[in-house]
C-alpha cells in the first residue's frame, strides 16, 4: 500500500506490517475499526488512529529530512 507521501503502517512492537481490522462489520465506520498487528497481536488502536499517526510520522520524517538538509548547507540563513 502506498500514498504520495510515503505512509507506511507497522506494528510498533513488532514492526511488522501485516495488519489486520477488527470489527469490520455492516453500521460499523473503518475509522472505527480496531486494529490488530498480525504477527505479535498487539492492538494498535482504531483504524483511524492508525492512519492519524501513520500521518503524523510520515510528515516527521520529511520534516527531518529538509532539517538534515540545511544542515549540509553552512553560512546559509533562512530568511
Ligand atoms: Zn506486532
Amino acid at each position: 500500500m502506498e500514498s504520495k507521501i510515503g505512509i507506511t503502517l507497522a506494528c510498533p512492537t513488532c514492526g511488522s506490517q501485516e495488519l489486520e481490522k477488527l470489527d469490520v462489520a455492516d453500521g460499523v465506520e473503518p475509522d472505527s475499526a480496531r486494529v490488530r498487528c498480525k504477527s505479535c497481536g498487539a492492538l494498535l488502536g482504531t483504524w483511524g488512529e492508525v492512519k492519524a499517526q501513520a500521518k503524523r510520522v510520515a510528515l516527521d520524517r520529511v520534516r527531518l529530512k529538509f532539517r538534515n538538509t540545511f544542515k549540509g548547507l553552512k553560512g546559509w540563513k533562512l530568511k
